[in-house]
């Protein structure tokens, strides 16, 4: 008799792009996901084992019978620890007991003036919605020499962060086994445009001296928290230090070369993680860039780049949206150079100074 290899199922509240290439990842490790619409639920019961797994591709998700089903079963892994950094004051609170250094901040309550933020945290205060905001949403600029005031329905919903003239942003993605083992992939660098990730590399020789420093903060999260699974830290470098500035739990944009640049992939690495399945060195031998593809249409010459991934969204074109992404890697110089060129010329005009940057980093 033949015995047929199979996983639990893999249950992911949320059927964004992050489900749809965790479903991707997890196809040859025999693992079936299953991703779940929570924001628009429907009324059925899903056919839940008791042995299945369930994870979510995002930190925050309305109420509903069908989003229940999945956060109070057993084996939703991380369960408390969504809850905690969705909110971004109980996530500022856990930074500040873990002494991770982060930019500092107060909870906007009813008492707290602009006088004594700017007395404290200085001239220039980012007031942010505690949950919901991304992607650079959900922020409000204090200004001390502009007066710029605290909206009242930002009272006991926000909270004000001292700005930060920060270097660069870089960010960690790593994973904690569930025998308190944690992994990592090199530092990510990352650019912004309009609050929006565009442009990451990975590897860079000029990052390696943060490396430990940017393992040990993230460690002494995952290891407070339990967690099991991927996890992104977003930081600001000032120097040679590192400020948190936001942390993810789940995979993350910035985490996406991976999917090119690793042999194991964050999202594979989540699966692994999640399964208990082994997870040999994460390695990577070159510097890898990953490009966002943000309103804009669908470009079939992306596909005849070289050493390249296109990953689309197949979502709806809106301006500002992130509908897809390219996955760029490898270690020929030349070709590096003649995609991002590529990518100049068919890319609408912003993206030139982001590839452009993305040359000099890679010094090609
Ligand atoms: P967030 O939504 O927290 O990821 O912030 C989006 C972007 O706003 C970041 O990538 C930074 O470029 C900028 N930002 C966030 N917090 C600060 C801060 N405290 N000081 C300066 N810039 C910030």
């Amino acid at each position: 008799m033949t015995m047929t290899y199979k996983q639990p199922k893999l249950w992911v509240l949320g059927n964004g792009q992050l489900g749809a290439m965790m479903s991707h990842a997890a196809q040859p490790l025999a693992v079936e996901v299953e991703t779940v619409d929570i924001v628009n639920p429907d009324d059925r019961v899903l056919p839940i084992e008791p042995n299945d797994i369930i994870t979510a591709e995002r930190e925050q998700w309305p109420e509903s019978e069908l989003s229940l089903q999945l956060s109070e079963h057993k084996n939703f892994i991380n369960g408390n620890v969504f809850s905690i950094l969705a909110d971004r004051y109980t996530q500022k609170s856990l930074l500040d007991k873990l002494s991770v250094p982060t930019s500092p901040w107060f909870l906007v309550d009813d008492e707290l003036s602009e006088t004594k933020l700017h007395s404290t945290l200085g001239k220039r205060v980012l007031l942010k919605r505690r949950t919901g905001g991304y992607d650079g949403r959900g922020q409000h600029w204090l200004k001390q020499q502009e007066k710029t005031t605290i909206p009242a329905d930002w009272r006991n919903e926000a909270i004000a962060e001292k700005g930060i003239n920060f270097d660069e942003e870089v960010s960690l993605v790593g994973a904690r086994k569930k025998d308190g083992t944690c992994v990592f992939y090199p530092l990510t660098l990352n650019l912004h445009q309009n609050g929006i990730l565009i442009v990451s590399i990975a590897n860079l020789d000029r990052l390696s001296h943060l490396q430990s420093q940017a393992e040990k903060m993230l460690s002494s999260i995952m290891n407070d928290l339990d967690y099991i699974g991927v996890m992104a830290m977003e930081c600001f470098r000032v120097g040679d230090d590192l400020l948190v500035n936001e942390l993810a739990p789940r995979v993350h944009n910035s985490g996406h070369w991976t999917q090119a640049g690793c042999h194991i992939s964050q999202f594979e690495l989540h699966v692994r993680t999640l399964y208990d399945l082994p997870i040999p060195s994460l390695n990577s031998a070159f510097p890898s860039a990953m490009v966002n593809l943000i309103g804009t249409e669908y470009d079939s010459n992306w596909l005849t780049l070289p050493n390249s991934e296109l990953y689309w969204y197949n979502k709806n074109v809106r301006p500002g949206r992130k509908l897809g992404h390219l996955n760029l890697s490898t270690s020929s110089h030349e070709v590096l150079k003649a995609n991002i060129q590529n990518l100049i010329d068919w890319l609408p005009e912003h993206y030139s100074e982001p590839l452009n940057w993305l040359k000099e980093e890679l010094k090609i």
